[in-house]
This record gives structure tokens, sequence and C-alpha cells, in this order.
């Protein structure tokens, strides 16, 4: 039976836009001695913006803009998005393309107008053995390679920003003897600019969905009891295997299914806070 202290801190966290599923969750959170987050959407808004457009080809800036936006239209990931609204903001009529293809922490093939077009990151670009060598990453941001016909045509230089009460989260986490930790597909140079500046303790970049969920099994080993945050669709086996799966507000269904935990905003306080719930829950209870 589950103790009426768990009932209480359910209510708290309701109050607090936590939706606890049931007095387990709030028994294991109560225990947790690490967070695990994803970085888009979770540590960062999210809201992507493209700030740069670089040409590497013959291919002038809009022509680049409508084949990349063509394969990104019918994408939900929160880059798809920013390079489509990027397009319409222009005024681009896009192509239906003939084949696509979304590869999960890559990116998307796709033939349009009988061209093999790329867009993604550099890891797409190494998998379909596009010469990047003369590439550098960038030190911030994310970056959208386009590929056309397995040369590199150009790339998007993509802004997110980190949210504002990030910082102050991950200190209260560290207050209360928890180790934090970043998982992210993204690049290496972006991941520790991030990590960086929010004092998280460890980062781990260019991660694919089953690249993540090794993590998460190592993690587990080192601090006893993992609790991890996510938001996306690729993050819902991850959730699933950690010791308490947190989906961040208005974060992909899949997400909110597999986790035990799911906060209604997408505040980072959110996290000490329902920590702090479930602690004094426990403490009541026993
Ligand atoms: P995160 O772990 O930061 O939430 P994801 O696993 O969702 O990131 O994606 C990892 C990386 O894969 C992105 O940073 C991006 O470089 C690339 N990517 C994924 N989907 C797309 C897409 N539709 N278009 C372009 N790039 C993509
Ligand atoms: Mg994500």
């Amino acid at each position: 039976s589950v103790p009426l202290a768990f009932f209480s801190g359910i209510g708290a966290g309701s109050k607090q836009g936590i939706l606890f599923k049931g007095g387990v969750s709030l028994e294991a959170m109560s225990e947790i001695k690490a967070v695990v987050m994803d970085k888009t959407g979770t540590i960062t808004e999210g809201n992507f913006v493209v700030q740069k457009i670089t040409l590497t080809g013959d291919l002038k800036e809009e022509e680049l803009l409508a084949y990349c936006a063509s394969c990104e239209q019918f994408s939900t990931h929160p880059i798809a998005v920013s390079i489509h609204s990027a397009s319409v903001e222009r005024g681009l009529s896009l192509k239906k393309p003939e084949t696509m293809e979304e590869i999960a922490g890559h990116g998307i093939q796709a033939i349009i107008d009988g061209h093999e077009i790329l867009c993604g990151n550099q890891k797409l670009m190494e998998r379909f053995h596009v010469d990047i060598q003369n590439h550098q990453e960038a030190s911030y941001g994310s970056e959208v390679l386009v590929a056309v016909d397995g040369k590199l045509a150009g790339y998007f230089l993509i802004a997110d920003t980190i949210k504002k009460d990030a910082r102050s989260a991950v200190r209260a986490m560290k207050k209360m003897g928890i180790s934090t930790a970043m998982l992210t597909g993204d690049g290496k140079a972006t991941a520790t600019a991030v990590a960086k500046e929010l004092a998280i303790d460890e980062v781990y970049a260019r991660l694919l969905p089953q690249d993540k969920l090794n993590r998460l099994g190592t993690l587990r080993k080192q601090h006893e009891s993992v609790m991890f945050v996510g938001d996306g669709i690729n993050d819902a086996p991850v959730l699933a295997a950690a010791d308490v799966g947190a989906a961040m507000g208005s974060g992909a269904d899949a997400a909110i299914e597999a986790a035990d935990v799911v906060y209604m905003t997408s505040y980072m306080e959110a996290i000490p806070i329902s920590i702090r719930i479930a602690r004094a829950a426990k403490k009541i209870a026993w």
C-alpha cells in the first residue's frame, strides 16, 4: 500500500505543475543520486532560429534553403522546424520529395528532382561519405549541413538558447547532493559550452538514441539510482530504462507515456522542486 504522505506529495506536485504518476514514482525519486538530462528542449528552450547561411558550392542561398526546407518540412524536430520557418519567411516554394527518410540523431536523406539531398549533422555526412574535411564545427549553436549529390553545398548555423532558470536549477541539485550529467546528440563544441556555462558535472555528446541508453546504463552503475529528464520521441527508451524517467513539458507523447513523472511546464526548476517534494513525502511516510 502507498503511505498517505505520498498522496500529499502528489498533491503538492500538482500545484507546481508536476505530475507524479503514482506513489511508487515519488518514492523512487526520493532516492535518486544523479540527474541525467537531455540537452535540446530540456536544458535549452528548443526554439531554434537560423542565424547564418554559408555556401560552399554553386547553389545560391535561397536554393540551398529551399532544398533543405523541402526535406525538413515534415519533421517535428526543433531544428527542422526552424529551417522550415526560415523558408516560409522568405516566401520560398517547397518541393515534395520523391523519397524521404529521417535518420534519428543524424538528419534527413531525400530525393528531390532526382537529386540526393542530405540535411543534418556531421555524423550524417560521414555516414554517406560526404567530404567535410574543410568544414570546421562552429563553437556555438547547431549546424545543419546540406549535401547535394554527395557534395557539401552549404550549411546553416542555428542557435538555441539555454533556459533562464537552468543555472539555478543545476545549482539547487548540487546543493541537494545530486550529481548532474548531460546527454546529447548534438556536437561536442556546443555540448561542452552549455555544460561549462551551467557547471554540469559530466557531458556526453554526439550520442545516438542507442548510445544514450548505453550511457544511462553506465551512469546507473556509477550512481546507483538515476533520474533521466528528456522531452523527445528519441528519449522514450531512456526514460523507461532510468530509475525515474521525467518528461519535460509539451514533450512528445511517447516521452510523456514512458515517463514516471511529467513536468507540465518547461521550467528546469521543476526538477529540484520535484525531488524536494519526494524527499519530504518520504520523510513523513517513514
Ligand atoms: P538532443 O540530444 O540534443 O535532444 P537529438 O538526438 O534530437 O538531440 O538530435 C541530435 C542531432 O541530430 C541534432 O543536434 C541534429 O544535429 C541532428 N538532427 C536530428 N534530427 C534532425 C533533422 N530533422 N534535421 C537536421 N538535423 C537533425
Ligand atoms: Mg531532445
